[in-house]
């Protein structure tokens, strides 16, 4: 049997499947999964599964010690016959760089790109149709080897997962500046997507939300100054009519919405600088008005308005515009990726469906 062939069990839990109501934005499991396993220096075979739990050794080094980098993605099919990923080779290039950065071994393009299509050709009639809905993949890549030695794994497994999703919305979001916590320093894993950044982040999600907020800002660990960006999205500020976002830092996590929203804003026509934006600078700005509008960006919610920056003291600074640019630029990466529009900057793979589900109107 050829790596990728839908074998029965896949087939069935495929066929099974009805797509709810209400996505949400992680809350339903597509029935499939992708898998393949690291062991004496080179990757098996891969293989599509029916969605289920994994076994894993209790000491595996992921548990342990967080030998684990992820990616998040989304493969779409708004009225069409053949659903699209979106850029999905910049992700493959980014899980690179975090293995890198773990010394993990790296997951080759092909074989990324041969999960990614086989995965969505499986799960092509179980993505959501309407606008603003995607499956939402989520390819990652952990050690599975057990032990306490501080070394790598000599074992590993990279899967990708998927969820139909709807847009991840909040509405326009309240946001914390975290002066006390860091989440990242230039020289540790916050420019790539490893799960420790997100254990980093975690006490500082649960006091925003005892703020009242959504999320919180972070600021650069040297000098707790300059502002870097969400737990999970980056952020942009309309200043003066132009786009402002922090430039790379070597602790921020490099956005490939970031970088969309960059190259689409410049084709608009707005100037877009990338530099050290000082947090004093900003709410001092915000409050003259001479920052019109501030949001944030990533895969999950694409843009995302934000109402308010809380600073630590509880003092609210509140832009005068809210989802003005932001609902523009949303609306024109959108547009690409539901392929309303010209696919301008080469980012939309075509995949082949791979089942076809009787009867299914969606
Ligand atoms: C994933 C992520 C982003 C957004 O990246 P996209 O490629 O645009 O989805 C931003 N910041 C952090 C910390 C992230 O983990």
């Amino acid at each position: 049997m050829a790596s990728y062939d839908i074998s029965p069990e896949v087939r069935a839990a495929i066929s099974s499947f009805t797509l709810p109501e209400k996505l949400g934005f992680g809350l339903v499991n597509a029935p499939a999964m992708f898998r393949v396993d690291w062991a004496d220096g080179a990757w098996g075979e891969g293989r599509l599964l029916p969605y289920d739990a994994i076994k894993l050794w209790p000491g595996a080094r992921a548990l342990q010690y967080a030998e684990l980098v992820f990616e998040g993605m989304k493969a779409y099919r708004i009225h069409q016959p053949r659903p699209n990923v979106f850029r999905a080779l910049d992700n493959c290039a980014r899980l690179a760089r975090s293995a890198k950065r773990l010394s993990m071994p790296e997951v080759p393009e092909p074989l990324f790109l041969q999960a990614v299509d086989a995965l969505v050709g499986a799960l092509a009639d179980v993505i959501p149709q309407h606008s603003g809905q995607a499956l939402y993949l989520r390819p990652f890549l952990f050690g599975t080897e057990s032990g306490y030695m501080l070394r790598n794994s000599t074992t590993f497994s990279f899967m990708v997962i998927a969820n139909p999703v709807e847009a991840y919305s909040t509405g326009a979001m309240r946001v914390a500046v975290e002066r006390k916590d860091v989440r990242a320093a230039v020289g540790g894993v916050g420019e790539v997507k490893a799960g420790a950044n997100y254990a980093a982040s975690l006490r500082a999600s649960s006091a925003a939300s005892a703020r009242n907020c959504n999320v919180a800002l972070w600021l650069d660990a040297r000098e707790q100054k300059y502002v870097q960006e969400l737990s999970g999205m980056n952020v942009f500020a309309v200043l003066n009519g132009e786009l402002h976002t922090p430039a790379l830092d070597g602790a921020i996590l490099p956005g490939i919405t970031r970088d969309s929203l960059i190259a689409l804003a410049r084709h608009r026509g707005y100037v877009v600088r990338e530099r050290a934006i000082a947090i004093d600078e900003l709410l001092l700005q915000v409050g003259r008005g001479s920052c019109s509008e501030v949001f944030a960006c990533g895969t999950a919610a694409i843009v995302s308005p934000i109402s308010a920056l809380v600073d630590q003291d509880g003092t609210e600074h509140v832009p005068k515009c809210i989802d003005v640019v932001a609902a523009e630029l949303r609306e024109a990466l959108l547009s690409i990726q539901e392929r309303r529009s010209e696919d301008l900057f080469g980012w939309i793979r075509e995949v082949q469906p791979k089942v076809q589900l009787a009867g299914t109107t969606r």
